[in-house]
């Protein structure tokens, strides 16, 4: 067209992002609250990995987890009770293009969203889960969890928990196409941070379970792992977790587990006592249903309208 130069393009600046940009409301959990370090750790792999903002969306259900969302800035969703997962499933078909993370608890994920859990699993649509597992319903002020401790006084079971707890991540790995299972625990950052930037970059559903501390209504259930490192099993493996020296200093007692190994994985997984945090397992070649859901994405208004009546067609008489 006449004046019109075509071969110019405007001089965008760069954007960078800092860990500023992502933060949202301040939060509101309890002071001391594991929950305060795995919003850090997002917010930290967010900006390492200089995720533009309004590429990003947090989703939660129920829980204090539920407020993930609100302190962070970028895209969220909090959800219904036990309703995360399918949230998160449901924008992952459409925006395939945003990075999910979705918050979810020990009573949102493992109770009343239990079965979209199992399915969410199965699903494999690409994104990271976190379980925040502090073992209670915590805002609702102490409630028997799937997770607590047998024997733990709670409003529900003043004395005590009755039932043996839920162990999740071997429940996980009974689950159909499991692509990712992680464990790690919030007191130890540098461990959390290079678990969940695994997750991250996991191309499937990354399942992370963290304890996650809650010293207001379980402040001592982790004290042994917490006190006695040699408690704890650290996975370690090329295709694993990355290990920090101080996290390696800390933790001695390593196995070394290959994560493709899932009959491994459930022996780890399944002894409540010595738990076992890194990778537990990971298969890369697992199906994933947002493979099946991106078709279409992007067609033409007139494509789709002549697809319909194509479909239509095949039905007239
Ligand atoms: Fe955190 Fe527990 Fe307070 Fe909830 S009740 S915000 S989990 S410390």
């Amino acid at each position: 067209m006449f004046g019109l130069k075509t071969d110019w393009h405007p001089d965008v600046p760069q954007r960078s992002f800092t860990l500023e940009t992502y933060e949202g409301g301040v939060a509101r959990w309890c002071p001391s609250c594991g929950d305060h370090g795995i919003l850090s750790a997002v917010q930290r792999i967010c900006r390492d990995e200089q995720l533009p903002p309004e590429k990003v969306v947090a989703v939660s259900g129920i829980g204090c987890s539920g407020r993930f969302p609100h302190y962070m800035h970028s895209y969220g969703f909090h959800g219904l009770h036990g309703r995360a997962l399918p949230v998160a499933c449901g924008i992952k078909a459409r925006r395939p293009d945003l990075q999910i993370w979705v918050a979810t608890g020990d009573g949102d994920c493992c109770s009343i969203g239990a079965g979209h859990w199992l399915h969410a699993i199965r699903y494999n649509m690409d994104m990271t889960v976190m379980l925040l597992d502090n073992s209670v319903y915590g805002l609702t002020k102490k409630q028997t969890s799937p997770t607590t401790p047998t024997g733990l006084a709670t409003n529900t079971h003043p004395d005590g928990a009755w039932l043996p707890p839920l162990n999740v991540v071997e429940t996980v790995l009974g689950f159909t196409n499991v692509s990712f299972v992680a464990k790690t625990v919030d007191w130890n950052p540098a461990h959390m941070y290079q678990t969940l930037l695994a997750a991250y970059h996991h191309r499937g559903l990354s399942f992370v379970q963290i304890l996650q501390r809650c010293p207001t209504y379980t402040p001592h259930i982790f004290d042994t792992w917490r006190s006695d490192p040699d408690t704890i099993r650290l996975l370690v493996h090329e295709d694993g977790v990355a290990v920090d020296p101080p996290v390696a200093r800390m933790y001695r007692n390593r196995v070394e587990h290959d994560p493709a190994d899932l009959a491994a994985a459930r022996q780890l997984a399944s002894d409540p006592e010595r738990i076992a945090i890194g990778l537990l397992y990971r298969n890369r070649s697992a199906r994933r249903y947002d493979q099946i859901t991106v078709r279409g994405l992007g067609m033409s208004t007139e494509d789709k309208l002549a697809a319909l009546d194509r479909e239509l067609d095949r039905f007239a008489i």
